[in-house]
């Protein structure tokens, strides 16, 4: 034997190290990926990495330790570790700038991107790029090798030569810094990259030091569980795996509104006929005319081609009348929020649907089980949830009936996979998870305009946490009438319930937001930006003197842990309720819906981090505080979960 070739299994090279490993005794188990990559780097006889299909992460600084490189072009080429907070420990960052340049390399290391191994073509990180089978072009390479006698090649001789490195690298730094606030990882990949310049042990030692300290960083632990929490939304516990799965080859949509018109997009846009259903002429072509836009606006971003644009278009076929959804497998209704509406809708598809159609609502606060039984079949319908605008929004809340079957269940949630949604399971209530948990939320930032905050303090302290939008930004955002309409509902249905009014006040002005010019900021006129609003300064401080409010200074630390804990605790009243299945679930809701930043793992997981003790802590504080006397007296009592585990000295995602 004169060469050796390693490969991975099935024409893959390697997607890298089992995240699960991390932090347990398995990773720290010999021979540990460094060793074997510095045995891989010593042997006497060239080793031949053939990359074919994947080789990311750990896998890449594997074949960075090989001697030489064969490659098909199609291969897909990353370190995504900066993804989960961390940085390639086991010589990415000193191996790859030796390979493709400083500038790439800190490009691929701080993005965490795949490449194709045809665009690293004229990097001496591929000895060849092929088009056809890696294993069978690295075997050829072995053998010219072994006849030529050439000797080995290590990348930790090259010498990294830079002439402009440290002003580029000082740009970087500022670059990345102001790119990633709130995450320490990629400005340590910057720090390890630069190591690179030095002797190749001596930066081998700093990127394993940056490593560590990253590894134990709350926010590595974040990205990590929001990585797990996003897979196991998949799964739903108690419900067979080989349960049927219904096929979907056609669709409808019931109302092209806002929401109908977002969901026949994104069901179109992949792959599915889509019959689109409206009561009147107007609003269908109104819908038409959002769904080109929707569609325009991909094209125009490079998300899509033309040809592919103008076929999405063509599968959406629009319709006056019921009959043709006789054809669809799947039904989403997306009518008007009236539960007179949505039962007679129901009773219609329930005449024309064909069996074993799945039927599903979008209502955001009606009783689905209400809907269900105004047909034949509770066992088809199921709710599925959207966000606005739908085509663009991951979230998907897929809510499970009283009466909904497993398959239905699980083929909705493939459904949403395959439209490329974050789908997570939620049981029957008024808002389900996400928007149960953000009334508690925006009702606390009310209670803190009573007592002497601002919207633009609020905002500001929220955002400074991570939110990726302060409460009322949000709320001009999506139309300050939606939160009007719902308290409305709330004083008459929960009369014991302390609101307060100061929203109301502004609604009656009719600043509803951005789409009226004006809400909690004021806008210009086809502009976004949120301009602080004088008039609203005087609104908010003439609803405090009527009331008697003396206004105090509120700390930003008070608006964030209220603002958070009251999301927290309804949280864990979901969880105790079985509306939720689990914590890792909310976290998901939250990060992909609600703009709660990934660096704090979701609401849950937050306060696992903070601890649950020290989270019911301060919500006796809050709730002895006599400052806080106007807001609902029982509104800081720990749910029983929450109470529970705390005293256990649990953690919400165990
Ligand atoms: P919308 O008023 O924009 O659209 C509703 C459409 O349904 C209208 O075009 C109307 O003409 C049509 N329609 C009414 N009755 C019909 C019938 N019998 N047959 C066919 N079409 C009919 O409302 P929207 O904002 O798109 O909301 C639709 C549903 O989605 C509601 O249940 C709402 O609660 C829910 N939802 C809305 C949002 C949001 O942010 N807007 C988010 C999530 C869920």
């Amino acid at each position: 034997m004169r060469a050796i070739v390693l490969t991975g299994a099935n024409g893959l090279f390697s997607a890298g190290a089992d995240i699960r490993e991390f932090n347990t005794p398995k990773a720290r188990t010999e021979p540990n990926l460094l060793t074997l990559i510095e045995a891989v780097e010593a042997s006497e006889k060239p080793v031949i990495a053939a990359i074919g299909g994947t080789c990311m992460g750990g896998g890449l600084e594997l074949a960075l330790g090989c001697h030489f490189r064969v490659a098909t072009a199609g291969a897909s080429i990353a370190l995504p570790e900066v993804k989960l907070g961390i940085l390639p420990g086991a010589g990415g960052t000193q191996r790859l700038p030796r390979a493709i340049g400083l500038e790439a390399a800190l490009n691929m290391i701080v993005s965490g991107s795949s490449v194709p191994a045809a665009q690293l073509r004229e990097t001496a990180l591929f000895d060849e790029v092929v088009e056809g089978d890696a294993l069978a072009a690295a075997l050829v390479f072995a053998r010219r090798l072994a006849a030529e006698n050439r000797p080995r090649e290590r990348l930790r001789d090259v010498a990294l030569r830079e002439p402009n490195a440290e002003a580029f690298l000082q740009f970087a730094r500022t670059a990345v810094a102001a790119a990633s606030v709130g995450y320490p990882a990629p400005l340590k990949c910057v720090d390890a990259v630069a190591a690179a310049l030095k002797p190749f042990e001596e930066g081998l030692r700093i990127e394993r030091e940056l490593f560590v300290q990253l590894l134990h960083s709350p926010e590595s632990r974040a990205l990590r569980h929001a990585f797990f929490a996003e897979r196991a939304a998949a799964r739903i516990p108690g419900i067979d795996e080989s349960a049927h799965i219904r096929p979907v080859e056609r669709a409808a949509v019931i109302g092209a509104g806002t929401m109908g018109s977002g969901i026949a997009t994104s069901l179109a846009s992949a792959g599915l006929p889509v019959t689109l259903v409206e009561a009147k002429q107007e609003a269908l072509d109104r819908g038409l005319e959002a769904i080109r836009r929707n569609v325009e606006a991909a094209v125009k971003r490079g998300k899509v081609d033309a040809l592919a644009a103008e076929r999405t278009l063509a599968r959406i076929d629009p319709a006056l009348a019921y009959d043709d959804v006789a054809q669809a497998d799947l039904i989403i209704e997306a009518v008007f929020e009236d539960m007179e509406v949505k039962l007679a809708a129901f009773r219609e598809l329930d005449r024309r649907a064909k069996p074993g159609a799945i039927l599903a609502s979008n209502t955001s606060t009606l009783d689905l089980d209400r809907i269900a039984a105004a047909t034949e079949r509770p066992q088809d319908v199921i709710g599925m949830h959207f966000f606005s605008p739908a085509h663009v929004m991951k979230l998907l809340e897929v809510v499970r009936g009283a009466k909904t079957s497993d398959d239905a269940l699980v083929s909705a949630m493939r459904l949403a996979k395959r439209i490329g949604k974050t789908a997570v399971v939620a049981g029957v209530c008024d808002g389900f998870i996400g928007n149960r948990m953000l009334e508690q939320y925006v009702r606390q930032a009310l209670f803190l305009l009573e007592e002497g905050a601002s919207p633009q303090q609020v905002d500001r302290a929220l955002e400074r946490f991570g939110m990726a939008m302060g409460p009322f930004r949000v709320s001009d955002l999506a139309g300050n009438d939606i939160g009007w309409s719902i308290r409305k509902r709330r004083y008459v249905e929960k009369p014991h319930v302390v609101y307060s009014r100061i929203a109301d006040r502004l609604c009656e002005l009719g600043r509803f937001g951005q789409k009226s010019g004006a809400g909690w900021y004021r806008y210009e006129p086809g502009r976004r930006e949120a301009l602080p609003d004088p008039v609203v300064d005087a609104l908010i401080a003439e609803y405090r003197q009527e009331r008697g409010l003396a206004p105090r200074k509120v700390a930003d630390e008070e608006i964030v842990q209220r603002c958070i804990y009251a999301l927290i605790n309804e949280g864990a009243q979901l969880l105790d309720e079985g509306i939720a299945l689990r914590a890792s679930d909310i976290d998901v809701v939250y990060l992909t819906g609600y703009g709660f930043p990934r660096y704090r793992g979701g609401p849950m997981f937050h306060a696992d981090t903070v601890g649950l003790y020290n989270v019911v802590h301060s919500m006796r504080r809050l709730a002895a505080d006599p400052n806080l006397a106007r807001g609902d007296p029982g509104f800081w009592k720990p749910a029983p979960l929450l109470a529970k585990l705390a005293a256990e000295g649990k953690t919400f995602n165990g």
